[in-house]
């Protein structure tokens, strides 16, 4: 059987692989190009979490893609819009036909000799083996591992006779209608599950070990719609973009400089929303700096209403131990409970999983330096998607794809078959990601790092980034090219084979 080769093979059909073969098919129309995806549906995130609520926790302004325009009425928009929203730009782009569903890649083996890479997969409906060869591959597999979440230890839960469900898995059937729950966390799932919940349910308590920052917003953001009455929908998008981004731009910088300033600013934009007198010390105070870990977003302070109709209590202790019918917490305060949700976080997954090896040896990402934030030090024709911690994943999703757009081009010009990236040569590697959340920590061992300096420190700042990968030249001293063995140089030389 020929082997099937394609020039751009990405991998995951999410918000960051449908955008990468947009960006492709806008820039690079000449080249060919597939999707392999392990699921059977586009979205990725946005179709796996099904929980009740689930939305975005930043802006769809930013979210959003910057070539088609986020056009609903809400700024802060629920996951089945979100999804729609992915959809239907992969069919606007002719992206859908390109998508093979139920294909998990597995391994991906770099030759120099043919400057290609050769992709194994297995197919998840059928377990078949499906092997094909690329010159450039394109990981969009997101950040976490898609089978499983993350569940600390919790002890005496296997006693609890009622249903425990991570967000993560939501059965379509569970029936929590006048029902007690308990949400175990204060991440941005907790945050958003608990008001969505509390809409049903008896009652909801939130049970957190130490509270999170969280910052009140409007879901509808009114300078947009007003904007949008006058001017066409691509400028107005274009505007409140770049709106969205000064404005996280300003809170983190304020988060990292005025630490003090921040905190006042948070904890006066909660407090009004909530009973007088409520302990906003115990409950909302964090014990990091704002913008050590996400912060996270209450559109229309819909967790602080609920609380304050009663609807949903917020305990901050440790749990002591689950019971037959409830949670005990080190505190002695017994929560009666007939459904717990654990919404304790992800397992972080670097690249899908995907095992890489380069002319036969296995490449460790641990050992591997992050150039730009986007390709591996000594990894040849491949880059990878990683949105920003601070701001939204898609902004820098679509600085990747533009800059792989350009590079593809680069090479085509200059004859080159591959660019590969070189290890700084400062041995001061710091680890890729700088943030403080809980699934960020226990993983660090396991994904690259990040150098000193330009281009492989990642600054996390998109302005700085538009700079970089969209007008810097590509050729700098951070890559390598070079020509197949054997294939002709301009002057009508030939490489040596
Ligand atoms: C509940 C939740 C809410 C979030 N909200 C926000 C937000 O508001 N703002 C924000 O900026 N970020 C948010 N994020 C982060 C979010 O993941 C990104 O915004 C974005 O969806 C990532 O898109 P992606 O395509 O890179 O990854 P994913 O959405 O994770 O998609 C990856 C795709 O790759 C496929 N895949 C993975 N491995 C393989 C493999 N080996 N072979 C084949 N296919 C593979 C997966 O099946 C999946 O379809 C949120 C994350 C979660 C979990």
């Amino acid at each position: 059987m020929p082997v099937d080769h394609i020039d751009v093979l990405i991998v995951g059909a999410g918000l960051s692989g449908i955008g990468a073969a947009c960006h492709l098919t806008r820039r690079c129309p000449d080249k060919t190009y597939a999707i392999l995806e392990s699921r059977e549906a586009i979205g990725g995130t946005w179709d796996l979490f099904r929980y009740p609520g689930v939305r975005s926790d930043s802006d769809m302004f930013t979210l959003g893609y910057s070539f088609r325009p986020w056009t609903d009425a809400k700024a802060i928009a629920d996951g089945p819009a979100i999804r729609r929203y992915v959809r239907e730009t992969a069919r606007a782009y002719g992206v859908v036909d390109r998508i093979r569903f139920h294909h998990r890649v597995i391994t991906a083996e770099w030759s120099s000799d043919s400057a290609q890479w050769t992709v194994r997969a297995e197919r998840t409906d059928t377990g078949e083996r499906v092997e094909l060869t690329c010159s450039f591959l394109f990981c969009c597999t997101g950040y976490y591992r898609y089978d499983e979440g993350y569940t600390p230890v919790l002890p005496g839960i296997d006693r609890f006779a009622g249903p425990v469900v991570h967000p993560q898995h939501w059965p379509d059937d569970l029936d929590y209608a006048g029902k007690r729950v308990v949400v175990i966390g204060s991440g941005a799932t907790a945050v958003t599950l608990v008001p969505a919940m509390a809409e049903q349910a008896a009652h909801v308590t939130m049970v957190q070990r130490s509270p999170t920052y969280m910052a009140v917003l409007p879901s509808r953001d009114r300078i947009a719609d007003a904007l949008r009455r006058f001017l066409s929908q691509r400028t107005a998008y274009a505007l409140v973009r770049w709106k969205n981004v000064a404005f996280s731009m300003f809170t983190f910088q304020l988060s990292r400089r005025r630490p003090q300033t921040m905190k006042a600013m948070l904890r006066k934009g909660i407090s009004p929303h909530l009973p007088a007198g409520y302990d906003l010390g115990t409950h909302f105070a964090p014990r990091y700096n704002p913008w050590d870990q996400r912060l996270c977003l209450v559109p229309d302070a819909d967790l602080f209403k609920a609380v304050s109709a009663g609807r949903v209590a917020i305990a901050t202790d440790e749990i002591d131990t689950f019971t037959e019918h409830g949670v005990r917490l080190a505190s002695g305060a017994e929560l009666p409970a007939d459904v717990v949700i654990t919404a304790t976080g992800l397992n972080l997954l670097a690249i899908g999983g995907l095992r890489l090896s380069v002319d036969g040896t296995p490449v460790d990402l641990p050992n591997t330096v992050a150039y730009k934030g986007m390709m591996l030090s000594g990894v040849p024709n491949f880059a990878l998607t990683v949105g920003y911690t601070n701001a939204s994943w898609t902004l820098k999703g679509d600085l990747v794809a533009t800059y792989v757009c350009r590079l593809l081009r680069y090479l085509d010009r200059r004859g080159y078959a591959s660019v590969t990236p070189l290890a700084p040569a400062s041995d001061d590697l710091v680890p890729l990601i700088d943030l403080a959340s809980g699934y960020v920590q226990r993983s660090l061992d396991q994904l690259p790092k990040q150098g000193p300096t330009a281009p492989w420190r990642l600054y996390q700042n998109y302005p700085r980034d538009v700079v970089l990968m969209r007008h810097r030249s590509v050729a700098d001293r951070g890559v390598r090219f070079a020509r197949r063995a054997g294939a002709p140089v301009p002057g009508g030389r030939k490489v040596p084979a």
